[in-house]
C-alpha cells in the first residue's frame, strides 16, 4: 500500500508541499479538497502536482463499496480499504443531527464472546487517514461540505478497539477536531473501549474534551471475564478508578454501555450490583439490548425485561437510557456486516439479512 495522504496534519502536508517546491497556497487547496472527500485524482491543482502526489499515496484510501439503508433509515456502509481489506460503518440519524459510527482496526483482537468484530480476530490497524476518510466519504455522498457538515457527530464504536491503536486514533482525533478541518468538536465525539486501563489514563492525560465510553456488560470480574477476555487483565475496580481520573482530569462525564444478555448479566441481582458499583458517580449508562450474532450462543434480553433492568437502575438514582436497536435488519451490530461479507467471498451464507 501506498502511504496515505490523509494522514497528515495541516502542518505535515505544508512541509509536503514545500518539499515537492510548489508553492504554500497548493497546501490550502489540497487540504480544502481532501476534507471535502475528494480523491487525489480530483483535487484542482497541476497535473504534474497530482501526478507526484499520486506517485507516493493513494488515490481513495477508502471507498464506498455498498450500503444498506435499514427501516428505520439507519445507513450501513461497506468501506474498502486501498489494500482490499474492508470495514464498516454506520449513519444513524438522530434529532439533534447524524451520527456516525467508524472503524478503528480491521477485525479486532478482544475476543468479546458477544461481538462479531472479533470472530477472525486483528488483521491490523487502521491509520489516521483511514479512519478519517470514512467521514470525510460519508459526509459527501450525504451532500456535506467541509463547512456545512452532514455528519455531526462521531463514535468510535465500529470493528475494533479504538486504544489498542492509541496513536493512530489519537492522530485521528487531532485532525478531525482541528480549526479548518472538518472540525467535528471533541464534545460530539465519543469514544468506546473494553477497558484498557493504562490507555484510559493516557487519553486523559491528553486533554481532549471527548465523550469516553467504557463497555462493562457485567457486574463482577468473574462474569465479566466469561464474556470479555480483556477483564483478565483489568479489574473493573481499575477500570472505575481510570474512570474517576478521566472525570478529573477533563471535568467529562464518563458512559457504561452494558448489553443486555438474556440468563448472563440482566436479573435483579444484577440490577442491584450495578447500581451499587455506580452509585454516585458522575456517569450514565447506556443499556442496549445485545443485537445477537449468529455465528455466536448468546441471546438478547426481551424487550420487558430490558425495561425491567432500566426501571431498577432509575429507581437507585442511576441515570440510564435504554437506547433503540438501530439497524438491527441489516446487521447493525459491530462486525456483521464485514464477517456476512466474508463469509459469502468465502462461498458462505446469503450476505444481507432480510425482514
Ligand atoms: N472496542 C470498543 C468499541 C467497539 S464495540 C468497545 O469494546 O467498546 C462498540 C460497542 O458495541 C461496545 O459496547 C460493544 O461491547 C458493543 N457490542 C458489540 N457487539 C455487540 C452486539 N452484538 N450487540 C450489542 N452490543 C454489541
Amino acid at each position: 500500500m501506498k502511504e496515505i495522504l490523509q494522514d497528515l496534519s495541516r502542518e505535515e502536508l505544508d512541509a509536503l508541499v514545500s518539499e515537492l517546491g510548489e508553492k504554500p497556497f497548493r497546501a490550502a487547496q489540497i487540504y480544502e479538497g481532501l476534507m471535502q472527500g475528494r480523491r487525489i485524482s480530483e483535487l484542482p491543482v497541476p497535473y504534474g502536482m497530482r501526478s507526484a502526489l499520486l506517485a507516493r499515496f493513494e488515490d481513495e484510501p477508502v471507498h464506498i463499496l455498498e450500503v444498506f439503508t435499514s427501516a428505520d433509515g439507519t445507513r450501513k456502509y461497506l468501506f474498502r480499504l486501498a489494500d482490499g481489506n474492508v470495514v464498516e460503518g454506520v449513519l444513524m440519524a438522530y434529532k439533534y443531527g447524524n451520527t456516525q459510527c467508524v472503524s478503528t482496526q480491521v477485525g479486532c483482537r478482544m475476543g468479546c464472546a458477544f461481538c462479531a468484530s472479533t470472530l477472525n480476530g486483528l488483521v491490523r490497524n487502521l491509520t489516521a487517514g483511514e479512519i478519517l476518510s470514512q467521514i470525510l466519504v460519508v459526509n459527501r455522498e450525504q451532500g456535506g461540505t467541509r463547512k456545512q457538515r452532514a455528519v455531526t457527530n462521531v463514535v468510535l464504536m465500529g470493528s475494533g478497539e479504538p486504544l489498542d491503536n492509541y496513536e493512530n486514533t489519537l492522530r485521528f482525533l487531532r485532525n478531525l477536531t482541528r480549526e479548518g478541518g472538518i472540525c467535528i468538536s471533541a464534545r460530539n465525539v465519543s469514544l468506546s473501549t473494553c477497558g484498557l486501563v493504562p490507555q484510559m489514563y493516557a487519553l486523559a492525560d491528553e486533554g481532549i474534551p471527548l465523550n469516553l465510553t467504557v463497555s462493562l456488560h457485567a457486574t463482577d470480574d468473574a462474569e465479566r471475564r466469561r464474556i470479555m477476555p480483556v477483564a483478565k487483565a483489568y479489574s473493573i475496580a481499575e477500570i472505575l478508578k481510570a474512570c474517576s481520573y478521566y472525570f478529573e482530569k477533563t471535568g467529562r462525564r464518563y458512559i457504561f454501555e452494558y448489553s443486555l444478555i438474556a440468563g448472563e448479566n440482566c436479573d435483579e441481582a444484577h440490577a442491584a450490583r450495578l447500581a451499587a458499583l455506580l452509585k454516585g458517580r458522575p456517569c450514565h449508562v447506556n443499556l442496549i439490548r445485545l443485537n445477537a450474532v449468529k455465528e455466536r450462543a448468546l441471546a438478547s434480553a426481551d424487550e420487558r425485561q430490558a425495561y425491567r433492568f432500566l426501571g431498577m437502575l432509575e429507581k437507585s438514582g442511576i441515570s440510564a437510557t435504554l437506547r433503540r436497536q438501530m439497524g438491527a435488519d441489516i446487521g447493525g451490530a459491530c462486525g456483521q456486516l464485514r464477517a456476512s461479507y466474508l463469509g459469502a467471498a468465502d462461498g458462505g451464507q446469503e450476505t444481507k439479512e432480510e425482514r
